[in-house]
């Protein structure tokens, strides 16, 4: 008998990267298209990695700049060795797939960059990417939710993040809503959005919710 499948969000839901993602990007925006300071003033929580290029860099080839930040990234996160997962995803997760519980992403990350990020913490290997939804499915996570949704087919989905934008992408593809306010994002805003569950913490504690 197969287990719930379970979507989760990237970053400040698994992992904090202490701003690795946005200096990448910003290298690579102003090296490939001449553009400094480019990410200034602009949020990445909740955000795509798609939509904010689209914001910054309209009408420019992404391609070339994409394969510069993915360089960057992993320069950077190889070489910092303070890299982890948030304290009870592991255990969670381990206990979620010895359950049957299929694991996937649905992150507004490009498909390499969280190939990255959860490769650098070791944790890439307990994800199933041939289910997931990454930002070169779309600008908006709403659209990344349904190209994901599309590869899960038709069973009930359970989409765990840490912003509004993942509590509107769940809702817009059916799927329950766990919400985590590990304090990053405002946890009244994220109760404003309605999900199923708002925790403060992930943790073996969700086996019961997250398996029902
Ligand atoms: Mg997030």
């Amino acid at each position: 008998m197969s287990g719930p499948t379970i979507l989760f969000d990237i970053d400040g839901t698994l992992v904090r990267f202490h701003g690795l993602g946005r200096r990448a990007m910003s290298l690579a925006m102003e090296e490939v298209w001449g553009l400094r300071g480019a990410l200034e003033g602009i949020s990445f929580a909740g955000a795509t990695d798609s939509g904010v290029a689209l914001r910054v860099g309209a009408g420019r080839d992404r391609a070339p700049m994409w394969s510069r930040y993915v360089d960057h990234l992993r320069k950077a996160a190889a070489a910092r060795d303070d890299l982890a997962p948030l304290e009870g995803v592991v255990p969670l997760l381990d206990a979620l797939r010895e359950r049957g519980a299929r694991l996937g992403l649905l992150t507004g990350n490009v498909r390499e960059g969280a190939r990255i990020k959860l490769g650098a913490i070791g944790i890439l290997d307990r994800f199933d990417l041939s289910i997931s939804g990454f930002a070169e499915d779309g600008v908006e996570r709403t659209e990344i939710a349904a190209a994901a949704r599309q590869r899960c087919g038709g069973m009930p989905l359970t989409v765990v993040g840490d912003t509004v934008a993942d509590v509107r992408g769940a809702r817009h593809i059916g799927a329950r809503a766990l919400a985590v306010a590990w304090g990053f994002e405002e946890a009244d805003a994220l109760a404003a959005a309605g999900p199923d569950r708002l925790v403060s913490g992930l943790g073996l504690e969700l086996l019961p919710w997250l398996l029902g």
